[in-house]
This record gives C-alpha cells, structure tokens and sequence, in this order.
C-alpha cells in the first residue's frame, strides 16, 4: 500500500523544458558547467523553486542547494541531488533526472500535505562531467574536502577562463564555505548509463556501490624519422610496441565478467602520416567491482609493460598511475530502504553496481548514501540519443521519494490517522 506518488507529467515536462536549454539538434542539450548555458538551467530551476517558497543557498564552488524545512530545525537534512550540466553532446537525462525529481519529491509533499521531521533539500553540484573544467564531480568532491577549494577556483578552461571567473561573472561568488552545509544522507536517481537493466527487464537498479577505478598515462619514446628512406630494422618505431600493450590490456580484462579495460586516448607526436612517431602517449582505465580484482589487474599490466619494455630496449616506456578511486560501497540501511521501496510498489529490481562515476561517490565519505537507477535505452549516454521512459522515470522518482519520507521521517497528523503522533 502507497501512500502517495508523485505528479509524473509534471516531471516529465519540467525535465523536457530544461532540455530546451542548450539544446542541441537531435533531442540533447549542451550545457558545458558554468557556461550561460549552464546558469540559465540553474535559474530556470531555481524559478520553480522559488515559487514554491522553498529557501536556496549556494556555496563557494557554485554547490546549489533548495531545502524543504522539516519541523526539526537543527536535524540534518536528507538531501537529493545531482548535477544540471551536461557533456558537449549530451542528453536530457544524465544528472538532470536526479534533481528535477529531486524537486518533484517536495513538490509532492507540499501536494499531499505532508510534512517531515527533517529537512529535505535538493543539491545541484557544479561541473560533474569535468568536460570543460577537470576533474570531473568537482563541486562533490570540493564539498567533500577530497579537492582544495583555492585549487579548483583557479582551475581553467582550454580558453584560459578560469572556474573563479565563472562564478564571480555569474554571481556565485559569495556564497557558503563547501562542506559548511552538513548533511545527513544522501540519495541520488540517476540513469543507468549502462544496457543491464533494460536487457534484465527492470525498473529499478538498487545501487549498491561503484566500481574501483585505477587511470594510468603510458608514454612510449622512439624517435622521429622519415617513413621512406629509414630500413624497418633501423628505425625506433613505438608503434609495434604500442600493439603489444594493446593486447596486454585486453587480456587482462578478461579476467572476470565484471572487469573492465578501457583504452580511451592514443597520440602519436607528431602525429603525420609520413613520420615514424617519436612519441606515443596511451591513456589506460581499469575498472573492478572488486578492489583486490584490480590490484591484481594492476600488478599484471605493470609486469606486462615492464616486459614489453625489456623486449624493446630501443624504446623508453613507461606506464605511471595517475588517479585511482577506491570501491564505494553504500549504506546497508539505505540500499535496503530502495529495496522495500521498490517491492512495496511491485518494480522489477535488481541489485546493481555503478559502472560510472557520481556525485554520490563523493558524498559516500561524509554520510549514509545511496543511489537508485532506472534504465536508458540501449544503454546509451553521453550522447543526444540517450533517453529514458516516462514509466521508469515515474518508478524512479517514486522509489526516490518512499526512500527520502523514510529517512527524513514523515509526519502523520490527527487527521490522516486516528492514532496520531509521529512516525518514521
Ligand atoms: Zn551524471
């Protein structure tokens, strides 16, 4: 038995109103982090906020917040979010699903009348997709205290203009100190970005953590020369070595089902058809559900470069680490609160990990976290054609508002219930 649900065209429209913001042909939206793009979303936002009276606040690194008072002042709210900007051709679901049913989950309660102990708000993080500013899920991680403040805002774009610029330009300079804002659980809908659910016949994901992930920059020095006149036995050529990394890292993904190797960037200097290339720099993503999986994978892909270098000892290669993130597991409760809540209103669901990176990774190192998926046809994102069903939609903003009355304890009045008094 549900209590109420939430107004699923009202969702749906808000969502396709926002992709006429930066939109771009074929049904996606542009809307690079902090670009006008970007802060026209967020005022377009903020409009349906403010008129529902809800209180906002940002903070240094641009962070949005909108709260919904719960009748315990100093409680720390239960907080919804995700991010409103998207990839250079991205789609209208990624991150803006999140914070649109974010909203649509206050918006039901003040509809139904309901009122809850705790404060709800809605979080807008600045620059998740790190396509115009890196790294990525930068407004979590610098309210999470893993990124310095002083070091992003200086932080700068292909044209020089730096993440400060943008927020003095745009208004969101004088806001709150990152992290001042306390919070105590974080909830996060998202889509899957990812083909399992839609190929399972599911509703929901119940998300019960990330994958580890492990970036490492390899670099090949040879040395330029001539594609004519130089013998093949003279030349210093990375490139055949280049095919034996190649196959190194695919093999070593073949390790489980769930592994993961990504060659993502491959450049050659100088990069011209009639040169033998003196430098080849390689880009190498791991990933593992399962942090001694990808130890291992690791240590297999360091000794394979180790003997690809021995057998290639006119070349210089080398292989560092650059970035690792370590498995993200969320909170037990939480992920069984998506669980109930899914079953309670009959959703094929299924336990599912992050194959991407979120906010919610971030937030997972202050406080109890989860996310909920719902799936994206094809599995496609990061792409104009990305695009999610009214149905799930609903399901997920449904899921994300029994899991966020849960937490933030809803309040049953004389009225709705003879028994009266307060509950969970
Ligand atoms: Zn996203």
């Amino acid at each position: 038995m549900t209590d109420q649900s939430i107004n699923s065209e009202r969702l749906w429209s808000r969502i396709m109103d926002m992709a006429e913001i930066g939109e771009i042909p074929r049904n996606g939206s542009r809307r690079l982090a902090m670009s006008q793009d970007d802060i026209d979303g967020r005022e377009l936002f903020l409009a349906w906020c403010k008129n529902r009276g809800y209180q906002t606040f940002y903070d240094k690194i641009g962070n949005l917040f909108v709260r919904r008072s719960g009748t315990e002042v100093s409680a720390l709210p239960v907080v919804l979010g995700s991010h409103l900007d998207t990839q250079p051709n991205g789609g209208r679901f990624d991150g803006m699903l999140g914070v649109l049913a974010g909203l649509e989950v206050l918006e039901t309660l003040d509809d139904h009348k309901i009122s809850t102990r705790k404060h709800i708000d809605v979080a807008v993080w600045t620059n998740e997709e790190g396509t115009r500013f890196q790294p990525a899920m930068m407004g979590s991680g610098v309210f999470t205290g893993t990124l310095s403040l002083p070091e992003t805002l200086a932080t700068k774009d292909s044209n020089g203009v730096s993440v400060s610029d943008e927020l003095i330009a745009h208004g969101y300079d004088k806001g709150l100190p990152p992290g001042n804002h306390r919070i105590g659980r974080y909830i996060e809908l998202h889509i899957e970005q990812g083909p399992v659910l839609e190929a399972e016949e599911k509703t929901i994901g119940i998300v019960t953590g990330g994958q580890a992930i492990r970036w490492f920059n390899v670099t090949l020095q040879g040395e330029e020369t001539h594609a004519g006149p130089v013998p093949m036995a003279s030349r210093k050529d990375p490139v055949p070595a280049l095919a034996r990394i190649i196959d190194l890292v695919f093999q070593i993904a073949e390790v489980d089902m769930a592994s993961r190797a990504t060659i993502g960037e491959i450049d050659t200097f100088p990069s011209s058809i009639n040169v033998v290339p003196g430098q080849i720099q390689v880009s190498v993503d791991l990933r593992s559900p399962d942090e001694s999986v990808l130890e291992n994978m690791q240590q297999r892909f360091l000794e394979g470069i180790q003997t690809i270098a021995k057998a290639n000892k006119h070349l210089k290669i080398e292989a560092n680490c650059i970035w690792h993130s370590a498995v993200v597991q969320f909170d037990k409760d939480m992920v069984d609160a998506v669980r109930g809540a899914a079953l309670k209103r009959d959703y094929a669901a299924m336990e599912i990990v992050s194959g991407a990176g979120h906010d919610a990774f971030n937030l997972a190192r202050i406080a109890p976290t989860t996310m909920v998926f719902i799936p994206c046809k094809d599995g496609i994102s990061h792409n104009e054609r990305e695009y999610a069903s009214p149905e799930h939609v609903e399901a997920g903003a449904n899921v994300l508002l029994d899991t966020a009355l849960q937490f933030a304890g809803k309040i049953v009045s004389a009225a709705q219930d003879a028994n009266a008094g307060e509950r969970v």
